[in-house]
């Protein structure tokens, strides 16, 4: 997934190292629009749709998905959200309805846990680029996790999960 992270920023001309990350930049580039919603069920955190007819006709025409956020979350929960909804995009999750739907915690409708793995792991790589991430987190971990999770624009969990994924002391917090 690193590789496959690292690619897509090179194609893209956004140099794999850079953070933060603009996420909705890059969903942008890779023609995914972004838009905050307010889903009737709370416990949506995001969505992403690839079938035309099933997007709101409000929506800009000529987009390869539409990703919905949800609007009440705050910003290292949105932006995780919607690298894990790219992910969906980009690893050819979007099924034959063309819709996911994601829950609070990744959990899919319907639920598939090796493509919500998948589209986490994807984010992950996409918001915490691996060497910058490693270099912060051996000079910064000692501040504690939300010093390092603030430099990436993420949230502390996700900063979390991702140091034990690299293998890296995550202290208690
Ligand atoms: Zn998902």
């Amino acid at each position: 997934m690193e590789d496959r992270v690292r690619k897509l920023k090179e194609s893209l001309g956004i140099p794999p190292d850079q953070y933060p990350v603009d996420i909705v930049g890059i969903a942008s580039a890779l023609g995914v629009k972004v838009y905050d919603a307010e889903f009737h069920n709370p416990n949506i955190s995001g969505m992403v749709i690839t079938d035309r007819k099933r997007v709101p006709k409000w929506v800009t025409p000529g987009e390869r998905a539409t990703i919905f956020v949800a609007k009440g979350e705050y910003p290292p929960r949105k932006a995780f959200t919607i690298a894990h909804e790219l992910g969906h995009v980009v690893l050819g999750h979007v099924g034959g309805e063309g819709l996911r739907t994601d829950l609070f915690r990744g959990q899919g409708l319907p639920y598939d846990p090796q493509a919500e793995r998948e589209a986490n792991l994807f984010a992950a790589a996409l918001l915490m680029p691996e060497e910058p991430f490693r270099q912060v987190w051996e000079a910064f971990a000692g501040r504690g996790i939300h010093y390092v999770a603030a430099l990436f624009g993420v949230s502390v969990n996700a900063a979390a999960v991702r140091a034990r994924e690299l293998g890296l002391e995550v202290p208690l917090f």
